[in-house]
């Protein structure tokens, strides 16, 4: 074969040459049009990716302002809420429930709820229960303790937690403070009950007074046509008393029942005061109780508009009150202060109150002060403890001070003495 050349290529061969190279030639064409199928597909298929991660990133953003936004209002609302788990753990507990009940968000996630809210309450009111008994509270009311122990009254309502094929996943409460409406509540019934009290009251006074003047008109006449000496006369006597003590509680109802109208005048308290004081020590010298009075005043002088003749009834009301309850002697102090306040935030945008001026009157006893009981009574009318008060004393002052725009508290200890604390506001 050697030095044949190409010469040595049969006519067949070289056909079949050319055949298989053109189907080769096919082949390749096939495999990469295929192959620029294939690419386009998955190009394709890279952009529908691309798309899908694009609104799972956006959808994932939306929830998470959803999940804030929702969160934004749990925390805003000024009712609290929480939610337990199936085993009765709290998973939830917002900025209102931290505030009604004293406890952190951090201090009681995970805990029982019957830790928290359960203590002391039937069971039947909490949310446990919803789940168990798988029925909701619908506003209802119940009282809990709250970290600081103190009984709250709250209104409440409860559902059970589902998701969306209807599993249990726990419960939630929601809930809110109703101590301010209770003390509104009370003091309501408190002012329609003394309304009512006082209209009675003046009634039977007004009937009380005519009979009385009759019974005190035939004692007297009684008493001329007994000679002197006769034993009897000692009954009539008796009468009389009986009479005269009938007459200052009729009297007294009758002032209390009144409906105060003010006349004010300009008036420096220290010196108003000392008048009154001085009157007081006369009735004091004479008793020879072994009580003395100390005046604690400032130098300056304190302007109020006061109505004097009214205002000499408190000083008086409550001198009484200090000497009476120290029945083996000692010191009252009569105590005036001028208290400045600012008068915090202005309440709307016409800038500040600048500031108020109030006067402070305090009479301290050492006498044998009250019970707790007695401290919660103290402005009821027809409230005492001695045998021949009348329980309008200090009724009488807080209705006279309250007319003054003042304001009255009394702190006491058993055994040691009373304060009485009288605010009032100062002229300009
Ligand atoms: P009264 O003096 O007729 O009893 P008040 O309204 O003046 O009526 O007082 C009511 C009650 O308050 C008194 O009975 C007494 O128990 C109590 N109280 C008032 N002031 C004092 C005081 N300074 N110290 C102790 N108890 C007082
Ligand atoms: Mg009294």
């Amino acid at each position: 074969m050697k030095g044949k050349g190409h010469s040595d290529i049969s006519e067949g061969q070289l056909k079949d040459f050319t055949e298989s190279f053109a189907s080769f030639n096919k082949i390749t064409q096939k495999l990469h049009s295929a192959y620029k199928n294939l690419e386009e597909r998955f190009e394709d298929l890279n952009s529908k990716l691309e798309k899908t991660n694009r609104e799972l990133r956006q959808s994932l953003v939306e929830k998470e302002k959803i999940s804030n936004y929702l969160n934004n209002i749990l925390e805003s609302l000024t009712s609290g809420v929480v939610a337990i788990n199936l085993e009765e753990e709290i998973t939830l507990f917002n900025r209102a429930a931290e505030e009604i009940l004293g406890y952190t968000t951090d201090e009681v996630l995970g805990r029982k709820y019957g830790e928290i809210m359960g203590k002391g309450i039937n069971e039947k009111m909490t949310l446990p229960f919803t789940f168990k008994s798988r029925r909701s509270h619908m506003n209802e009311e119940k009282e809990v303790l709250t970290k600081g122990r103190k009984k709250t009254p709250l209104g409440f309502s409860t559902s059970l937690l589902t998701d969306n094929d209807n599993n249990v996943l726990g419960a939630v409460e929601v809930f809110f403070d109703l101590s301010k409406l209770k003390e509104l509540e009370e003091e309501v019934t408190r002012v329609t009950t003394l309304a009512a009290l006082g209209e009675m009251a003046a009634t039977v006074a007004h009937e009380v007074k005519n009979p009385l003047g009759g019974i005190r008109g035939f004692a007297d006449l009684l008493d001329q046509d007994l000679e002197k000496g006769d034993p009897r006369k000692k009954s009539v006597e008796k009468i009389m008393e009986g009479v005269e003590t009938l007459d200052r509680i009729v009297l007294s109802l009758l002032n209390y029942t009144k409906p105060i109208r003010l006349h004010l005048h300009q008036t420096e308290f220290i010196s108003f005061l000392d008048e009154v004081i001085k009157f007081f020590e006369i009735d004091l010298a004479r008793e020879q109780k072994g009580i003395c009075l100390v005046r604690e005043y400032p130098e300056r002088t304190l302007l109020c508009r006061l109505d004097p003749e009214q205002f000499r009834q408190v000083i008086l009301n409550l001198l009484r009150n200090a000497t009476q309850a120290m029945p083996r002697g000692g010191k009252i102090v009569v105590g005036v202060n001028e208290e400045r306040k600012e008068a915090g935030e202005p309440k709307n945008s016409l800038g500040r109150y600048g500031e108020r001026r109030r006067l402070v009157l305090k009479i301290s006893d050492q006498g044998m002060g009250m019970s707790k009981a007695t401290l919660e009574k103290l402005f009821t009318p027809f409230f005492t403890t001695k045998e021949h008060g009348t329980g309008l004393g200090l009724s009488t002052v807080k209705k006279i001070v309250d007319a003054h725009r003042g304001d009255i508290k009394v702190e006491s200890e058993m055994g040691k003495g009373t304060t009485v604390i009288v605010g009032l506001p100062m002229s300009k």
